[in-house]
Parts: structure tokens; sequence; C-alpha cells
């Protein structure tokens, strides 16, 4: 299978245009393979192409567009935001800013924030702030961090430092230092690469983990394992850490992934379902680890008042229309229609495997078809879908989706696959 960018396969011969663009030559840098297909308008779950084709949107800007398209109330808050002001610099108060903290921190374990633009730079911000944590409160001068091996945090260097897969990381060393991996959900291997540290056990500042693995192919986090972790940062004074990038803001059925888990973290990072489909990313703390002081860190236009207020409907709109709960629902039923398709394909179908709307279809080792070329199938089925992994399909779509959409999602998947088998 061709490298993945992002969970999105380059393109397969399936549809015959290998990396090329159905438009003219591109000024662009070569960073993605597109598929050769242009949407020039949205609404709700469904997007529509320059001829007038009706897709149904199963990716959602890979998690991020929570409240779908064109939302009304997005639209209508944006639209005053712009005419009132746009951007101020962090120099100055932020009343938005402050707005979408206070909503932050009374709905999670978080009791301060800082705002950046996207998951990357959130994890960024992560990293220094452990660095600076084992600092000030530990006399470490060398900090290593603990994460898991098929990780995804972003690609700023130390993200893909961060990152455990060899592929984000080749032709970009060198990369920093201080970062060791273990097995995801794996004690003996948690237990292995600590131990493996000898005396260099106390150099441990922070451990840093996604509570269900999205790049990595939809592995959702094990309870048990998390409260080790959990137990194992307390005992040694360290800081647990969440990329909750891809799993924050209602997705998997709650609002914070870590409530799937039994535990809350130290820090935790957001951004896609954040802004609705706008940039916006944010760096969460607990008591513990609020210890930035003025000039330790910053970000020109993170948390700007357009920005913030992007996120503060989203969440405005999560609370009023219930779409946690709806996340949840709707995920029951995906789960269940993706299993009606495990039965109709059991060679080639393995497994389901996520929370609410954070869905994976797993493929069989054996199975004759990739999850790049269900992919790129569906496209002509008029349904947008991304993989994650090398062997899993991702099933991400708006927050707002309804039981007849979820069908939907399923009866078009259903005819892509049974083309293909
Ligand atoms: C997408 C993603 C990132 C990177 O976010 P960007 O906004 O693309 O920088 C980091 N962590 C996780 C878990 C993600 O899914």
């Amino acid at each position: 299978m061709p490298e993945l960018v992002d969970g999105l396969d380059s393109k397969s011969s399936a549809l015959g245009h290998v990396g090329s663009s159905p438009t003219a030559p591109t000024a662009l840098m070569g960073t993605y393979q597109r598929f050769p297909v242009s949407f020039v308008e949205g609404k709700g779950c469904w997007l529509t192409d320059q001829k007038g084709e009706r897709y149904l949107d199963a990716v959602a800007g890979i998690a991020t567009c929570s409240l779908g398209h064109s939302d009304q109330a997005l639209k209508k808050a944006l639209s005053t935001q712009l005419g009132k002001i746009q951007h101020v610099s962090n120099l100055y108060e932020i009343g938005e800013q402050e707005e979408l903290a206070q909503w932050l921190v009374q709905n999670s374990c978080a009791s301060n924030v800082f705002f950046c633009n996207s998951g990357a730079e959130a994890n960024e911000g992560a990293i220094k702030l452990a660095r600076k944590y084992g600092r000030i409160r530990k006399g470490i001068q060398n900090p290593i961090i603990l994460c898991a091996k098929n990780s995804f945090h972003g690609r700023t260097l130390a993200a893909i430092s961060a990152t455990g897969q060899p592929k984000y990381q080749e032709g970009f060393e060198p990369l920093l230092v201080g970062f060791n991996f273990f097995e995801f959900n794996d004690l003996n291997s948690f237990n292995n690469t600590f131990n493996q540290l000898k005396d260099k056990k106390n150099n441990v500042v922070a451990i840093f983990i996604e509570p269900l693995q999205g790049e990595g192919g939809i592995k959702p986090g094990e309870a048990h394992f998390f409260q080790y972790l959990r137990k194992l940062c307390n005992q040694m004074n360290i800081l647990l850490i969440l990329d909750e990038v891809q799993t924050g803001m209602g997705r998997t059925g709650k609002l914070w992934g870590y409530q799937q888990l039994g535990i809350e973290p130290d820090i935790f990072t957001l951004a896609k379902g954040l802004g609705g489909g706008h940039a916006i990313g944010a760096l969460l703390s607990n008591d513990k680890g609020n210890i930035f002081k003025p000039g330790d860190h910053a970000s020109t236009f993170g948390g700007n008042p357009f920005a913030c207020t992007a996120g503060l409907t989203v969440a405005k709109e999560i609370d009023r229309r219930n779409l946690t709960e709806n996340a949840m629902q709707r995920g029951k039923e995906l789960q269940k229609g993706l299993q009606s398709l495990i039965d109709i394909f059991p060679d080639q179908l393995e497994q389901t495997r996520g929370w609410g709307l954070i869905q994976g279809l797993v493929f069989k080792e054996v199975s004759t078809i990739t999850p790049g070329e269900v992919v790129n199938a569906a496209l002509e089925e008029k349904l947008l879908l991304i993989s994650a992994g090398k062997d899993v399909i991702r099933i991400v779509p708006p927050l707002i989706i309804n039981k007849i959409e979820i069908n939907e999602i399923i009866s078009r998947l259903k005819a892509t696959l049974k083309k293909l088998i």
C-alpha cells in the first residue's frame, strides 16, 4: 500500500491518475497527493463538488467539522465577529479567549488554558511545559518523556520526535532527544521501556499518550493500562499528558477521551474538533502543570477573537444540542452497521474498534483488498472516508449526523465493498 499522508492514502491506481490534480499544474509544494475532486459547497454532513455531485462526508475535515458544514450558529457568530473585531495581539486582554477558557475549565479537569493554532503546536507546548516542569520542580537537566509506539502527535520537529512511527521521522533527523517508546496498552512493554532507563528513570518528566490512537489505527486505550500510568505519574510526581487533539470535544461520546478511561490527565491538548473547521488549538493543564510564566511561551495568532468565537460557538452548540450524547448514540448505530458488514464479508473484515463517532473498520491481514482501495472506490459511491494505519478505515463524521445518514454510510460502504470483493 502507498505512503500515508495523515491517514489519507496516496492515490492508488484505482482512480487512474496517480498524484495528478484534476485542474491546472500546481504552484503548491508536493506535500499532499489529493483526490481528484474539489468541493465548493457544504451543508450538514454533505459536500457538493464542482459538477454539482453530492457526497456524504464521513471524514469531516479529519474529525474537525464537528458541527458539519455551513452550520447556522457558527455562520452567525463568525459573521458578527468579523464585523466586530478579528485579531488583536496577546499583548491585550481578549474577552473571547477568557470566555472559551472558562467553558473549557468548567467542563474538564483542567484549571488553565493556553491557546494556539493547531494540534502539533499544542503538543509542542505540552512538551516544552513538561521539560520546564522537570527543570523547576525536580531539577532535571536531561528530561525524558515516555511515548507510545504507533502514536501520532503532529508534524513539527518536537511532535515527530514524540511520534512512535519511523515513517514520519525518516529524512528529518536529527530528531529531538529525550523520547523513549513503549507499546500502547502493553504493561510489560511499558515496564521494560521504563526499567531499561536504569539510573535515568528519575529523568522522566512525563508520559505523553493518546487516549485512543487515531492515526495509528483507531485503537482505544484500556482503562487498566491508563490507570496504571496515572498511578505511576502520581507516585513519581511527573505529568500525565494526553493528546486529545482527535478525541476531544465530544467525539468519543464523552466530552473528553480520558472520561472513557476513568482517569484525569495533568495536561491535555486539543485542536481538530475545537474550532468546527477553524484553526485553533489548546493546551490545558491542572494546577500542578500550570507553571508557565510570562515569556515562557507564546503564539502570535493563538486564541485570537475570531478563532475563539469559533471554539466558543462549537462548545455552546455541543451543550445546546446535546451533541456528545448524539455522538454516543449514533456511534452505537455506526458500530452495529459496521458489524453487519463484517458478518457479510467475514473473510475480509476483522472487527470494529472505537468510541462514539470515531470508529475503525479493521481489515484482516489476509484480506484481498486494502483500506486505500476501499477509500478510493467509496468516492465513486459518493462517500468520503479515510484510512488510519495500514489496515483500518476510519469513520469520523460530524457530531451532528443523524440516524438516516449513519444508515446511508453503511449502505454506501456496503455497495463499495460489494464492487471490490
Ligand atoms: C491530527 C492530530 C495531530 C496534529 O494536529 P495538526 O492540527 O495537524 O497539527 C496531533 N495529534 C493527534 C492525535 C492528531 O490526530
